[in-house]
């Protein structure tokens, strides 16, 4: 494991006590019925994306690392339901999206019950 990337127990555990406030999903499923029309096509709100700037790294962190950083980003983003609803609706498997990893988006697609087309 490289300097870059190593993080020591404390800070991990420091880590995984900071809340992460959830990214507020209402309407969710009106918006992908919207975006179903047009899947695969990143909308005019991707422009407003909180993580245009951010470390590209943390939004696509290695199996089982650290995505606390992320979600933080999405927490504050005010296109956070677009972006989930673009990742659902397209079934994108990698990075966070939305605020979501991609296990808990499988289970929030459950959930939902969005069938792939
Ligand atoms: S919700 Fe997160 S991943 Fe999606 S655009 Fe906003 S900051 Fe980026």
């Amino acid at each position: 494991m490289d300097e870059k990337t190593s993080t020591s127990p404390e800070v991990e555990a420091d880590i995984e006590r900071t809340p992460v406030e959830p990214v507020e999903q209402e309407g969710l499923e009106q918006l992908i019925s919207q975006l179903d029309k047009t899947r695969a096509v990143l909308g005019e709100w991707s422009l407003q994306a909180q993580c245009l700037d951010a470390d590209p790294e943390a939004f696509f962190p290695e199996r089982g690392g650290n995505t606390r950083d992320a979600k933080r980003v999405c927490a504050k983003c005010p296109v956070a339901r677009e972006c989930l609803a673009y990742a659902l609706a397209n079934e994108v498997r990698f990075g966070i999206w939305g605020g979501l990893s991609e296990r808990e988006r499988r289970m929030k697609r459950r959930e939902l019950q969005i069938k792939a087309s």
